[in-house]
């Protein structure tokens, strides 16, 4: 493995041999059918992992951009849309559909809870919104959205439902082709980006739209966009061998292993193996009198914001695990400096998070604190094992 550093940060994540192989390989011209190929079954294999009918959009960007496209394609300037967030990145929507002159209500939640069905059903009775957004799994605190209580309350009142599973796709369960209710009451848009619970390096934002997302794109006629306007991709991603703008070719081909992995390993896996490592860390990180922000009822399977015990020094805790080989987050906002935030996602492996957590006590007792890494590794196991199936 060329990775020499275990990067449990959430996200980038860990990438394995064979998608750095891939990515390694000649850069073939971006319209030339092999490549068109590639790219081709990269698509429909996000379209399999999805279960979706409609269409996937896979472009040079971040997240960021992936949640620009998805909000500018269906709601329009002056319309209405409700913001769910448990944290920072479902923030980020706020600040985003300002820009656009979207007209915006805000649900947040504490920091580490979720925000209630009751808030969101009261919301919604009260005005028409065109849209909702969720944020599937908050990478500033580790909670995680219930769409099992929160899709059949907000298909109820007709909104589309547009979900950021920038740090959940490929590891939480994001079933498009899944009614909660009624049989069209569906995800419709899932955004999310390559480097996260899909674990390929960063730079492809990816978005997928349901019939009625695209139903709402086909309404607003003209979008105040150009690059993020799905109708100049639609051609593209229907044919590849067409050009709009320089899709980023390695990138491609490392999406294409990245997402092959994905498939081969199958989805009930993915989402049972990512539980098991949620519960199996926050349990284990117990034992050093470490806490995580989320309940464990609204803790993301992906990655968990941890409250440091009294007397660590965050900069301190970070640079002497770094120095061990493993690399965590700082937290953000108000928390930063007394949590930090550890991905156990994409290519993340039991082996691994098994050695960080052991790196993690022998850091703490560098630092002077107690840690029975025993004890820790025995919680690791234990809850690993009643979690799956
Ligand atoms: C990381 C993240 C983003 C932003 O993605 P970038 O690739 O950094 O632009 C958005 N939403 C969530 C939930 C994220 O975890």
């Amino acid at each position: 493995m060329p990775n020499k550093e275990m990067l449990l940060v959430p996200g980038p994540t860990p990438v394995v041999d064979s998608i750095y192989e891939a990515m390694a390989k000649e850069t073939w011209g971006h319209t030339d059918p092999r490549f068109a190929h590639i790219f081709k079954r990269a698509i429909e294999s996000t379209k399999e992992m999805l279960k979706t009918d409609g269409d996937v959009f896979i472009v040079a960007g971040s997240g960021t951009l992936a949640m620009e496209m998805a909000l500018v394609n269906t709601v329009a300037a002056g319309e209405k849309l409700l913001v769910i967030s448990h944290g920072y990145f479902g923030d980020r929507f706020i600040k985003l559909g300002q820009a656009y002159g979207i007209d915006i209500d805000v649900l947040q939640s504490e920091w580490g809870k979720q925000v209630s069905p009751e808030a969101v059903e009261k919301k919604l009775a009260g005005a028409n919104y065109k849209a909702v957004t969720i944020t599937h799994a908050d990478t500033s605190t580790g909670v995680a959205a219930d769409l099992d209580t929160l899709l059949p309350i907000i298909k109820k009142h007709g909104a589309l439902v547009i979900l950021d599973g920038v740090c959940a796709t490929g590891a939480m369960e994001e079933d498009m082709s899944k009614s909660y209710g009624g049989p069209d009451d569906k995800i419709d848009v899932v955004l999310t980006g390559s480097q996260k619970a899909i674990g390929v390096p960063p730079g492809l934002a990816i978005v997928a739209f349901n019939q009625s997302a695209l139903a709402a794109r086909e309404k607003l006629a003209k979008v105040p966009a150009y690059y993020c306007d799905i109708y100049n991709w639609l051609p593209i991603m229907a044919d590849p061998t067409k050009y709009f703008a320089t899709p980023p070719v390695n990138m491609i081909y490392g999406y294409a292993e990245g997402i092959r992995l994905v498939l081969e390993e199958g989805m009930e896996k993915r989402y049972a193996r990512h539980k098991a490592y949620g519960k199996a860390v926050r349990a284990a990180l117990t034992a050093y009198g470490m806490k995580p922000l989320a309940e464990e009822k609204a803790a993301a399977a992906t990655l968990s914001c941890i409250l440091y015990p009294d007397g660590i020094k965050d900069s301190e805790f970070r640079s002497k695990l770094a120095s061990k080989g493993v690399v965590v987050a700082g937290a953000l906002a108000y928390l930063s400096g007394k949590a930090f935030r550890i991905g156990h996602m994409g290519n993340t492996t039991k082996d691994m998070l098994e050695e960080a957590i052991k790196l993690i006590g022998e850091t703490l007792i560098d630092l002077g604190h107690p840690a029975n890494i025993e004890k820790a590794l025995t919680l690791f196991a234990e809850h690993f094992s009643t979690s799956v199936r």
